[in-house]
């Protein structure tokens, strides 16, 4: 008999107890709003800014209602507007191109490496040519190396913002991802690192740039009752002309997220485990290239990808049937349609076609597959297992295109 794996891969934890009492707190108080508070109360959600401040070690940050939306107030923060291109990874998650083009901003899409993070030899050449920022996203974790890309945006004078959707606690050489840019995006939804359905976080410590985002995010003139926001002086000339774009947090979000953050630095032990019994399973398998992850990242492997270089589209789509015969899901990112959630640069038609023959290289032979926390390590070497027994067979029968 075969062995199967059983288990859901988009099931994650319970949200902790101290969690779910302090969400049953809020709707009790009737409180919802993030600036519905009474006499000398401090909003949860205006806690949870100041405890993911220090958590960054940020000098500001606010609370959104998701992480698109962070995306979309830091462009507009730092000035993004129609027409203006901004540079992002040809390989990430629709979101990102969505946020540009929802300023009305133009994505150019930058290379991605076989190490999945973005070309930095294609980032010099496309940070000379007139774009206003950059978008860089943090693909399923990994993290670039940080001090090369700012050396290239610093000399182009391109501001740097940071999509950490998925590097949440994720470092480079000690900084916090998120820590390196001009302003740090980070997600709250069920599938990210903390999860309260939907909800996203900015950090900067810029604070020109976070009184419009807080303005932004529909502050009105309540902006005093924050925490982790800069001084009234530097809401005096934005607050008369920065547009309420309502995108607030409320309490109850707030409620569940602040016990997670605590515990998320043990948490990110957990998912590493997970993440080092898969690379432990897959080592050394002929046909299967692991990512290599660099000493200077500290990662959080809540995902974890292989790619198979020269495979046949053919031989992919029978490894992910075969996976999938026996209850592990992969996703492929090279199918020809856009399947669930979308990643390929030719799936998002409203920007400009770009030839991205690297990146389509790459994603024709990527696979990822989801590592929640209801997995126990021996669910990762089982998953191993099985991957490595369907690879080997396939590569055996020969597979190339
Ligand atoms: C999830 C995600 C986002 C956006 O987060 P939402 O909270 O779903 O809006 C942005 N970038 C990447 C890479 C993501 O995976």
């Amino acid at each position: 008999m075969q062995e199967r794996f059983n288990k859901p891969f988009t099931q994650q934890e319970p949200i902790p107890e101290a969690g779910i009492e302090a969400a049953l707190r809020v709707m009790r108080s009737g409180r919802l709003h993030r600036y519905n508070t009474v006499g000398e109360e401090i909003s949860e959600t205006a806690l949870l800014e100041e405890e993911f401040a220090a958590f960054t070690g940020a000098r500001y940050c606010l609370a959104v209602a998701s992480g698109g939306y962070a995306l979309g107030a830091a462009l507009r923060a730092i000035g993004v507007g129609p027409g203006d291109r901004v540079l992002t990874n040809g390989f990430t998650l629709a979101p990102v191109p969505g946020a540009i083009a929802a300023v009305g901003a133009v994505p150019v899409f930058v290379e991605v490496t076989e190490d999945l993070t973005i070309d930095l030899g294609d980032l010099a050449a496309k940070a000379g040519q007139g774009a206003k920022a950059l978008l860089l996203s943090h693909m399923r974790g990994h993290i670039c190396d940080m001090d090369r890309l700012m050396a290239i945006c610093n000399a182009a004078g391109l501001p740097v913002i940071e999509d950490c959707a998925h590097t949440m606690g994720g470092a480079w050489r000690g900084a916090p991802s998120g820590r390196h840019g001009v302003v740090g995006c980070y997600s709250t939804q069920t599938y990210k690192h903390m999860n309260s359905g939907e909800g996203g976080l900015l950090v900067s410590d810029d604070a020109d740039l976070m009184a419009r985002a807080i303005l932004l995010s529909g502050s009105y003139m309540l902006f005093g009752r924050h925490r982790a926001a800069p001084p009234p002086a530097a809401f005096e000339a934005a607050r008369w002309i920065t547009p309420n774009v309502s995108g607030r947090m409320d309490n109850l979000r707030a409620a569940i997220l602040r016990p997670q953050l605590a515990d998320l630095p043990r948490q990110i032990v957990r998912w590493n485990g997970l993440y080092r019994a898969m690379e432990a399973g897959l080592a050394d398998l002929p046909g299967l290239r692991l990512v290599p992850r660099p000493q200077e990242e500290s990662i959080v492997g809540s995902s974890f990808q292989f790619l198979l270089p020269e495979w046949g589209p053919e031989a992919v789509l029978a490894l992910v049937a075969r996976c999938l015969e026996r209850g592990v899901e992969l996703k492929w990112f090279g199918a020809a349609e856009p399947v669930a959630f979308t990643s390929r640069h030719d799936s998002w038609r409203y920007a400009p076609a770009q030839s991205l023959p690297q990146t389509d290289r790459v994603l024709a032979g990527l696979i990822d597959l989801r590592l929640p926390l209801t997995f126990a390590p021996e669910d990762a070497a089982q998953i191993a297992r099985i991957i490595r027994a369907e690879v080997s067979a396939l590569w055996q029968a020969g597979v190339r295109a």
